[in-house]
């Protein structure tokens, strides 16, 4: 009983961050659905999935959206790497894109 209720709790919150997603040229709005999202999560004790979490910022904890909350660099090392600045708190993350191995 309690998995189904994380089930709907994580559908919700899927929901939220994509709608999130959609309206962000609302920042208000945006914030809005974003912290509910993790207030969720935090209520049901849910780990949220890896392309949401790193949504937020690990600094101070807003939605961060690449090109909009967030400035994207992607460098031009070999190893494909990006930058991302939170624009809230300047918070910088790398991230390292790693090249699919050949077949
Ligand atoms: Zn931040």
């Amino acid at each position: 009983m309690k998995k189904l209720h994380k089930d709907l709790a994580l559908q919700r919150i899927e929901i939220l961050v994509k709608n999130a997603l959609k309206t962000s040229k609302d920042p208000i709005l945006l914030q809005k659905q974003a912290k509910l999202a993790k207030r969720i999560s935090t209520k049901f004790r849910i780990r949220l999935p890896y392309e949401i979490r790193q949504l937020y910022c690990k600094k101070c904890k807003q939605f961060i959206i690449p090109g909009k909350t967030a400035r994207v660099r992607v460098g031009r090392a070999k190893v494909k790497a990006i930058r991302i600045t939170c624009l809230s708190c300047g918070h910088i993350y790398r991230k390292i894109i790693k090249r699919q191995s050949p077949k």
